[in-house]
């Protein structure tokens, strides 16, 4: 091969890339070669803080032995094989652990895919399926909030809520009403809506927006009032991240469709799941007509839940969840002093693990950049400034993450 950086300028085209400023001979794309713990290393040798847990994904550190060992382990055992009309023990097992965190009767089905998105998607064409086997096909549209984000597949891109992503496809998807808040749902007509979509407790994209206290319960309450499903994307919140394994479990909702993914295979392999109930799952029994006609060719890749398995050990190992409430405070005890020294912060927002530092007008991107070089890797969403290590992120380097976001 030639020089890397070259032949990613000839050859590859990068997600959400504006291609032409990112090809500009002035532009060095960072190549990252090597990642440990809450570090990752460029190809000159420089060390980064991972402050985005590459791109929200990464749990318990990078190339944690124990996944590594899995992952190795089941390559060399079984690799891949089909879902479809097949099985394969691990990912029974998964199955089983996913819905363990849920009381007995509640959500009891898993339905494995790859990413984010189609998890959603899965969740969207389950809930208007089970519709059309119920004779009540005249509930057909979902419900999402403003400034949303659920994937970029077509079915999830229509819940999108941010315009300069989603407006382009918005008649080409499944139909939506946008909310702007609780309020707003007292002007829907609930009867033609099939679901509602919100991501639990916090909005990731919408410059990580924490929801009030309350407000979740306050949603599964008008749904379940209203015959309608209740999907929890949880592609951002799982897995730890807002303290608790699943962000649902701090307000005690349980909906109807869990949507799961990045943080799954504790951020090394993707693979997704969408969770729900047997009131749902039974509407495609009795008959070839009545299944759920969709599926990738990678469900339930063993790898992946071999992955995910050894994760949800190290949960248990490290006593990760228990560590969370020493860790939460000390990140909210360094942004509060982080906040007092700065002028040009407007506003701190966290949730658990996760967050996001509200910088003036058009200074996040500048300070993302410059955090780059006092060895911090985050990425902004316009003035926001996220921090998401990885949950295994310790005192010191938090104080690492936020000196160097001070300094930049
Ligand atoms: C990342 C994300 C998605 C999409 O997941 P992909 O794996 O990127 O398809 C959906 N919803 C939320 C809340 C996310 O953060």
């Amino acid at each position: 091969m030639t020089d890397p950086v070259r032949a990613d300028k000839a050859h590859c085209w990068h997600p959400f890339t504006p291609q032409e400023a990112w090809c500009d001979p002035a532009h060095e794309p960072l190549m990252i070669v090597r990642a440990e713990g809450v570090w990752l290393w460029d190809s000159e040798g420089r060390k980064y803080l991972d402050g985005n847990s590459s791109i929200w994904t990464n749990i318990h550190g990078h190339c944690r032995p124990e996944i590594a060992e899995a992952i190795a382990k089941q390559s060399t055992t079984l690799d891949h094989s089909s879902y479809l009309g097949l099985s394969h023990p691990l990912a029974s097992e998964l199955a089983e652990k996913l819905v363990s965190f849920f009381p007995p009767n509640t959500l009891e089905r898993v339905f494995f895919s790859d990413n984010g998105s189609t998890s959603i998607e899965v969740a969207l064409k389950m809930s208007l399926q089970s519709r059309m086997q119920t004779g009540q096909q005249k509930r057909s549209r979902f419900l999402a909030f403003n400034n949303a984000y659920h994937g970029d597949t077509l079915g999830a891109a229509s819940l999108g809520g941010v315009k300069r992503f989603f407006s382009r496809f918005r008649n080409l998807g499944f139909e939506t009403e946008l909310l702007s808040s609780m309020a707003s749902l007292s002007n829907v007509n609930p009867t033609t809506v099939t679901a509602v979509v919100i991501e639990p407790l916090i909005q990731g994209v919408n410059e990580m927006r924490p929801w009030p206290e309350g407000m979740l319960r306050e949603l599964r309450e008008w749904t379940s009032n209203h015959g309608i499903h209740l999907i929890l994307d949880e592609v951002m919140t799982g897995f730890g991240r807002t303290g608790t394994m699943f962000a649902c479990q701090r307000e005690n909702v349980i909906p109807d469709f869990l949507c799961l993914a990045k943080g799954l295979t504790g951020g090394t392999i993707p693979l997704a799941a969408t969770l729900t109930t047997h009131s749902i799952y039974e509407t495609f029994l009795g008959g070839a007509e009545n299944a759920f006609y969709y599926g990738h060719s990678y469900t339930a890749n063993p790898i992946g839940c071999a992955a995910a398995l050894a994760s949800f050990k190290i949960f248990e190992t490290d006593k990760v969840l228990e560590s969370m409430p020493a860790k939460i405070a000390y990140l909210a005890a360094s942004l509060e002093k982080l906040r007092s020294k700065r002028d040009d912060i407007i506003d701190i927002r966290q949730c658990g693990l996760i967050a996001g530092v509200e910088f003036k007008k058009n200074l996040g991107g500048e300070i993302t950049l410059a955090a780059r070089n006092q060895g911090l890797l985050s990425r902004n969403i316009l003035d926001t400034v996220v921090l998401m290590p990885p949950l295994c992120v310790s005192p010191e380097e938090i104080d690492f993450m936020v000196a160097a976001l001070a300094e930049a």
